[in-house]
């Protein structure tokens, strides 16, 4: 049986380990973090999910659409709230259909334990550093800073945005390339749950503060509470780079997020100690070659 190895544990890594093990193969994955079952990874990147019909076909695949379902909140549509505090629900569908916001974190435990499950090994905190693509031989950087090198039969990319693997395919000949990053940024937020009613706001919608060229948006879980993510450019005007102090933000919020600011006790924490995050494009092509 031919063995494939996978770079990343991440939602594709871990569901294409599912897939393929179900069709036979011996897979590992290799994964740079620690395993988030039972390490606490750091909060401030785990904007959830907005799941629809692509996402429930790739779950029902892994057998795990039934399950998931109990952790997903339909959103029946966008909650607008506008400038001067005015609601404005704009349903998806005319046929009552939804999205589902669904805990990143979550899915991908899942997602894991069900590879497990399934036969799949995880190794993890295995960063790998570089891989000689003609050779199928993938190098790691181990936790006592050794390195181990790892040739496999079949190599599969899973490993995000700034992937080694297609890091180390960008050196061939031949090979077309690009990363774009965006102008804009995004920063998480949280809205706790009330105490008498769960959910603050409406609980079966996706929650829109249009603000121009900057944004913040909320989706539910199913603890009550809402993450919020805000949209903003870099540099500007209206900016990242104009936030430095807690009396800055705090008037932010009261110009263009009253409504909200009301709801989140710990915004200036949040905003202080989640990193404002990056959001990049990248192509590549051919993305697979066979030697
Ligand atoms: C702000 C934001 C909002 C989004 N909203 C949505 C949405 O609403 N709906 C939607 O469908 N999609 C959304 N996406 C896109 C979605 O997050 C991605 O498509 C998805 O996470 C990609 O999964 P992945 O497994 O390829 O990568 P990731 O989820 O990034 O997983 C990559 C994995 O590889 C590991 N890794 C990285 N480097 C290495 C290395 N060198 N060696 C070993 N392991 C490594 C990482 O630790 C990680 O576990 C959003 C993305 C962003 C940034």
């Amino acid at each position: 049986m031919r063995s494939v190895t996978i770079l990343g544990a991440g939602l594709v890594g871990s569901l294409l380990a599912i897939i393929l093990r179900k069709r036979g193969y011996e897979v590992s994955i290799y994964e740079r973090r620690p395993d988030m079952r039972s390490a606490s990874i750091s909060a401030g990147k785990s904007i959830n999910l907005a799941m629809s019909h692509r996402g429930w076909n790739a779950l029902a695949l892994a057998g795990l659409k039934t399950e998931m379902e109990e952790l997903a909140i339909p959103m029946y549509g966008r909650q607008l709230h506008q400038a001067d505090s005015n609601l404005v629900f704009q349903p998806y569908s005319k046929n009552n259909e939804a999205i589902y916001s669904v805990s990143r974190g979550e899915l991908n435990k899942k997602l894991m334990s069900l590879a497990e499950k399934e036969g799949v090994t995880i190794y993890f905190e295995q960063k790998c550093s570089k891989v000689d693509v003609q050779k199928n031989r993938a190098y790691f950087q181990l936790p006592d800073g050794s390195e181990k090198v790892l040739d496999a039969d079949l190599l599969f990319g899973a490993d995000g945005a700034f992937s080694a693997l297609r890091h180390s395919y960008t050196q061939m000949d031949r090979v077309n390339c690009d990363h774009f990053y965006l102008e804009y940024g995004y920063k998480e937020l949280n809205i706790p749950p009330g105490t008498k009613e769960k959910w603050l706001m409406e609980k079966n919608a996706l929650h829109i503060w249009p603000r121009g060229n900057f944004m913040l948006i909320a989706l539910p879980n199913t603890d009550g509470t809402f993450t919020c993510t805000l949209f903003m450019p870099f540099d500007g005007e209206v900016s990242f780079s104009k936030l430095n102090t807690k009396e800055e933000v705090t008037a932010f919020f009261v110009k263009y997020f009253k409504d909200a600011m009301a709801l989140m006790p710990t915004y200036l924490e949040d905003f202080f100690q989640n990193p404002t995050s990056s959001l990049i494009t990248t192509h590549i092509n051919p993305w697979h070659f066979f030697f």
